[in-house]
């Protein structure tokens, strides 16, 4: 099967309709969070290359475009660090000659303490860090890093990005319960944050199966405690409610369920929007697919999750 480098548009919560770019193969990061939704990392590294080249990801991409689907971002993510693809900056220039869809790169922060690597990210129209911990010691437990990556190297990156980029920063804080989910963590989060002055603080927890199943959803009042503490442009991200009626054809659905999942396990309503199919159609491909050990149902708290049982 052709590795498929585009995904979607899938349901983002962040987002909306989000079209995803993988520039990295399956799972080159820099970390290795507790939280991945991804599972865990394969090949933890800070070596960029261009794992993917440039002109693959934009033939499908274009081809992509062609077909004429609504997306709110081009997002370039995918199967782990995009910082990581040393072509990153040719490949926002590329996309941005062609389409006015806007670009956001989600990162995990940890390369921008390189200023080639900073640079690479000026045309972007949003750029999208995580900061998970606010030390050494948090950044160690929850985000896993290579051992060429300390706490300071990547947040005073962070901050060094924040004051050379144009375009827009969304900081992501991802909370996990009884790790850094107190009143006095979000205080400490603050002094950086602060620092890096986002135009907006997205604040997410475990809502999908992650990389260690210790991982624990924060409570809604906990999150209510960190927007609190950090102001007004600090939310939770609401979970993503949208549905039109369906436009795909029927042959295609199953491989891009198949696609989509293969990312990241989906609810049925995620999967639902994702592919702008109604659920009860959705639903009519699960069970086979389900039955023939392709994908696998996974319990997370209330929610059922569809996961992909095959590694790319
Ligand atoms: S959550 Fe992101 S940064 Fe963390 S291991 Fe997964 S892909 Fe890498």
């Amino acid at each position: 099967m052709k590795t498929q480098f585009i995904y979607g548009p899938v349901p983002s919560r962040r987002l909306g309709r989000s079209l995803g770019v993988d520039l990295v193969p399956y799972k080159v990061c820099s970390y290795d969070c507790i939280y991945c939704q991804l599972g865990q990392t394969t090949e933890k590294t800070i070596e960029r290359k261009p794992y993917i080249p440039v002109e693959k990801i934009l033939d499908q991409l274009y081809q992509k475009l062609k077909q004429d689907i609504r997306a709110d971002f081009i997002t370039l993510a995918g199967s782990g660090e995009p910082t990581l693809n040393s072509e990153i900056k040719l490949l926002i220039h590329e996309i941005k000659k062609h389409t006015d869809i806007p670009v956001v790169v989600l990162t995990n922060g940890s390369m921008l303490g390189d200023i080639k690597v900073r640079k690479s990210l000026m045309e972007a129209d949003v750029v999208a860090p995580s900061l998970d911990a606010y030390n050494q010691e948090g950044f160690e437990i929850i985000n896993r890093p290579h051992p060429g990556i300390s706490f300071k190297t990547m947040v005073e990156g962070i901050v060094a990005f924040s004051k050379e980029y144009s375009g827009k920063i969304w900081l992501e804080v991802f909370v996990i319960d009884n790790l850094n989910s107190d009143e006095t963590d979000a205080i400490k989060f603050k002094y950086w944050i602060d620092r890096i002055n986002p135009q907006k603080i997205h604040i997410n927890t475990a809502v999908r199966p992650s990389a260690e199943t210790s991982v624990r959803q924060a409570s809604p009042e906990k999150l209510a405690v960190f927007c609190r503490v950090l102001g007004e442009k600090a939310k939770v991200i609401a979970p993503f409610k949208d549905l039109d009626k369906c436009d795909m054809q029927k042959t295609d659905i199953e491989n891009e369920l198949l696609n989509l999942i293969a990312r990241r396990p989906c609810t049925l309503d995620d999967i639902s929007s994702g592919l702008n199919v109604h659920k009860n159609e959705i639903i009519k491909y699960i069970e086979p697919l389900s039955r023939n050990n392709a994908i696998r149902a996974v319990k997370k708290g209330d929610a059922l999750y569809y996961e992909s049982t095959s590694t790319r």
